[in-house]
């Protein structure tokens, strides 16, 4: 069975204690991770991406990516 990776989005603000689950995208390993990576991120605007190695049904965490530049407001305000 073979192998590829999956991006999942995340959606999370600490001051309203929410972590949920938004999307999941195969990745394309023809095409830069990180580059990817960001687009998914800004096509959800997710503060966080989490990336899995997926064989059949088994799944692996591989990382954790943040983008600043998504994450909620509230702890400006708080
Ligand atoms: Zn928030």
């Amino acid at each position: 069975m073979s192998e590829y990776l999956m991006a999942m989005t995340y959606d999370e603000c600490p001051v309203e204690n929410v972590w949920e689950e938004m999307n999941d995208y195969v990745i394309d390993e023809s095409i830069d991770l990180n580059t990817q990576l960001k687009t998914i991120a800004k096509t959800d605007v997710a503060p966080v991406v989490h990336v899995y190695k997926i064989n059949g049904e088994q799944s692996t965490f591989i990382k954790e990516v943040r983008y600043e530049e998504y994450q909620c407001n509230c702890e400006k305000w708080a």
